[in-house]
């Protein structure tokens, strides 16, 4: 498969998407859903949809995920899938007992425009007597989008469809004990960046609440017995309080440009101030969200935060003598390529490309507000951007260093240089979903890893073997 540009006009001339730079919007969905307690993902139309999504995310988070289906065929991309829809519902409450089941559709339900809102009124009037659980929909067309705009999505309708609600089949509404100071949500980041933003809210002293939350659904401790829904995740009763929270935080740059987000929607719905800040990567963004919890909550940052801090503005200054100048390729998720441009540009690393599967049309503005005052010369930024392109452009820019998912490895490998693994997925190593990326502690864990693996290639490189860099 070739892309071709035509001399005449110098456009393309046909056009394909080769090795995507994105995954599939329903994907994001599923992860989404995996953070609420007691929910289990449910996708709205064929198995083989099911089947490549598990597959995914087992890679990645080592852990199993059941993701139900309607299991659609050729019968139904006719007559349409309400009735297996509503067995498969039926099925998930007796096999799971799940207090909610969240409900994702696919490429095929949105092209027959399958109208899942009315199938699910229709299930509710038919079967409501028999203690529904919770049921959330949201469309995710994968053919409009990406993983993380189905995340997105996903969080947006849970919050559309549960906050403020009393009314709930089966979720028996306990009013929390402490009204939560704070919501926050972060973004499809890892388990272990969720732990660390639990950790952040309990030294604050404060209670919040993290949507979604599956830094035990998605990377849970062993046990003797299988539990088919893992515990852990956000309490669906604390999603219906998030209207009582004193303030949402909301994490991406680009998300916050689309205007479009559950924060917001928090905000115009229900009065609760909301701040847009960058994923908190590197010292400048992490300054501004410890800075943000400290005037929603009243409280100083914790003495332990201020010394991470201090420690990471001392490896910058240890560290600049081995990267400086050194040029590097990000991609991926339009949001994580901002943060991690935002963390390259104030430690001296050049971000020469930019790139993303995504199109929010808010990428390039995003880049421009991290690097502009930092950069003399601007990265060039490419949104809609798959691994064929990036492969063309790197040939003309020579990093030192990508940065992205595992999905780069074969550019990293082809042009014998580094590649720090972010973000979701990582296929090829072990422990993705144990990658801290956020607040001074994950950058620090970030910045030693781009050191040293400049300080490897070095090593690598030199005919002597120095054993002293
Ligand atoms: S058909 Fe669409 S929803 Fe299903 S796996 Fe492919 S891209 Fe995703």
């Amino acid at each position: 498969m070739t892309k071709t540009k035509s001399n005449q006009t110098n456009k393309t001339n046909y056009v394909s998407t080769t090795n995507a730079c994105k995954l599939c919007k329903p994907l994001g969905a599923c992860i989404a859903f995996r953070g609420i307690e007691n929910c289990v993902p449910y996708l709205h139309g064929s198995q083989g949809c099911a089947t490549y999504m598990r597959r995914y995310i087992i890679s990645h988070f080592r852990e199993p995920i059941d993701i139900a289906s309607s299991s659609l065929s050729e019968k139904h991309a006719v007559y349409g899938g309400g009735p297996n829809l509503k067995k498969g519902i039926l099925n998930v409450m007796e096999k799971y007992e799940a207090k909610m089941v969240g409900i994702a559709t696919t490429c095929l339900t949105e092209t027959i425009g399958d109208d899942v809102p009315q199938f699910l009124y229709e299930f509710n009037e038919e079967f409501g007597d028999q203690g529904l659980p919770t049921l959330v929909n949201v469309a995710t067309p994968s053919y409009s989008g990406t993983h993380m705009e189905g995340f997105h999505a996903t969080v947006k309708a849970v919050i559309d469809q549960l906050v403020g609600k009393t009314d709930m089949n089966t979720i028996a509404i306990a009013p929390k004990t402490i009204i939560p100071n704070v919501n926050i949500i972060p973004g499809l980041v890892s388990p272990e960046d969720l732990r660390h933003l639990r950790d952040i809210l309990e030294d604050f002293g404060i209670a919040g609440t993290i949507l979604p939350d599956y830094s035990d659904t998605l990377d849970a401790p062993a046990t003797d017995e299988y539990a088919k829904i893992p515990e852990g995740g956000t309490p669906v009763a604390d999603i219906a309080q998030m209207h009582q929270a004193k303030a949402t935080l909301e994490f991406g740059r680009v998300l916050a440009a689309t205007g479009n987000t559950g924060g917001e929607l928090l905000r115009d719905r229900h009065s609760v101030p909301h701040y847009a800040l960058g994923l908190p990567i590197g010292l400048r963004e992490c300054d501004r969200f410890f800075a943000t919890l400290e005037t929603t909550t009243g409280q100083p940052t914790p003495r332990k935060y201020t010394q991470r801090r201090g420690r990471l503005v001392d490896a910058y200054v240890d560290g600049h003598k081995y990267i400086f100048g050194k040029k590097a390729v990000v991609y991926g998720e339009e949001d994580l390529c901002v943060a991690i441009t935002a963390f390259l540009a104030e430690i001296g690393v050049k971000p020469v490309l930019c790139a993303s599967g995504g199109k929010s049309g808010h990428f390039q503005e995003a880049i421009t507000a991290v690097t502009q005052e930092l950069l003399r010369e601007p990265p060039l930024v490419k949104e809609g951007f798959d691994f064929y392109e990036i492969a063309e452009e790197i040939e003309q820019l020579q990093p030192d260093l990508l940065i992205g998912t595992s999905k780069g490895y074969p550019l990293a490998r082809k042009l014998q240089i580094p590649l720090l693994r972010v973000g979701f997925p990582i296929h090829d190593r072990f422990g993705g979903q144990r990658t801290l990326h956020l607040g001074y502690q994950g950058t620090q864990r970030l910045y030693d890893q781009l050191v040293n693996a400049v300080l490897e290639k070095k090593q690598a490189d030199s005919p002597v073997g120095y054993g002293y860099l």
